[in-house]
C-alpha cells in the first residue's frame, strides 16, 4: 500500500529526480533499491526537503513505473512529460497544479498551430529519409521516437537548422524528442513545483542523466546539481563544470552517492 508521507513541520529544500536510467535502469526489472526510499525519506524528514519526479514520462507511464518499482511512498510532486505538474492527493490520486498546466496547454496548442509549416517540415524529413517514427497522441502532439542515437542526432542536426519560432524548441532524452514551448521543462516545472513550499532555485538539488536534464541543472533553476556515473558525457560535462557531483556508480546507487555528498549522513 503507497502512503503519503506526513509533512515536515518546515519545508527547506526541494528534490527533483528524472526516472529513468537515474532512478530505474531502463534495461533492468524496473526495480529500485528499497535503500534509495530510506535514504530520501530520511533526507525528507532531517532536512525538510519536498522530493519529486520531473521525467519524459507521461503520469500514467511513471504511475506504471512507480507501480514496477514498488514505491512504498508517493512523491512530493511529479512533473511528467517534462512540462505538466501533479502533487499527490487522497487515495493516491494525482491533482493536476490546474493554473500551470491549462496555461501550458494553451501555450502549446497555440504554439503549435503557428509552427504548422516548420513541424509538417519535420515531419517529411523523418517519414521520407529515415526510420524514425513521428509520435502525436492526445495532450502530446509533436514527437518523433528515432530508432537509435546516431539516427536522433542527424534528426536533431536537421531541426537545428530549421528557422522556427523563437519559442519553439524540443526536448530529447536519447532517441526520443517532444517539441516544446521554450517556458515550459524539467526546469521551470521543477521551481514552479517547489514555489509550492515556498523553496527557490537556491534551495532546489536537481538529478538526472540525459539531455531532457539539462534545463533543470541551470543555475537559475538549481543552486545544486548531481548526475549518476551512466549519465551522457554532455550531462556530465556541464555538473562538472557548474561544481556539481558526479557520482561514480550507476543509477540509484549514483543518486545515493550524490544525495550523501549533499547532506551529510
Ligand atoms: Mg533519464
Amino acid at each position: 500500500m503507497v502512503r503519503i508521507l506526513p509533512e515536515p513541520p518546515i519545508w527547506k529544500a526541494a528534490i527533483g529526480f528524472d526516472f529513468d536510467d537515474t532512478l530505474v535502469m531502463k534495461g533492468g526489472n524496473g526495480s529500485l533499491d528499497p535503500r534509495f526510499f530510506e535514504c530520501i525519506q530520511w533526507v525528507r524528514s532531517t532536512y525538510g526537503a519536498a522530493w519529486g519526479i520531473a521525467t519524459g514520462r507521461s503520469l500514467y507511464q511513471l504511475v506504471e513505473g512507480f507501480n514496477e518499482a514498488s514505491f512504498p511512498v508517493l512523491p512530493d510532486f511529479v512533473v511528467a512529460r517534462e512540462r505538466e505538474i501533479y502533487f499527490p492527493g487522497q487515495f493516491g490520486r494525482w491533482v493536476p497544479h490546474e493554473e500551470w498546466n491549462d496555461r501550458c496547454e494553451r501555450d502549446h496548442d497555440r504554439l503549435f498551430r503557428k509552427s504548422k509549416r516548420v513541424l509538417n517540415k519535420v515531419r517529411k524529413f523523418i517519414e521520407s529519409k529515415t526510420s524514425a517514427r513521428w509520435v502525436s497522441v492526445e495532450g502530446d502532439a509533436a514527437g518523433i521516437e528515432a530508432s537509435s542515437d546516431a539516427e536522433m542526432d542527424e534528426i536533431q542536426t536537421f531541426i537545428e537548422g530549421l528557422s522556427r519560432n523563437s519559442n519553439l524548441t524540443f526536448e530529447r532524452n536519447s532517441i526520443y524528442l517532444r517539441f516544446s514551448h521554450r517556458d515550459y521543462n524539467k526546469g521551470t516545472g521543477l521551481v514552479e513545483a517547489a514555489d509550492r513550499w515556498g523553496i527557490g532555485p537556491d534551495r532546489i538539488l536537481a538529478i538526472g542523466d540525459n539531455y531532457n536534464d539539462l534545463p533543470m541543472f541551470q543555475p537559475q533553476i538549481c543552486d545544486a546539481c548531481g548526475c549518476p556515473g551512466n549519465a551522457l558525457d554532455e550531462v556530465k560535462d556541464f555538473i562538472r563544470n557548474r561544481a556539481g557531483k558526479v557520482a561514480e556508480k550507476s543509477g540509484s546507487d549514483g543518486v545515493i552517492e550524490v544525495l550523501g555528498h549533499y547532506f551529510d549522513p
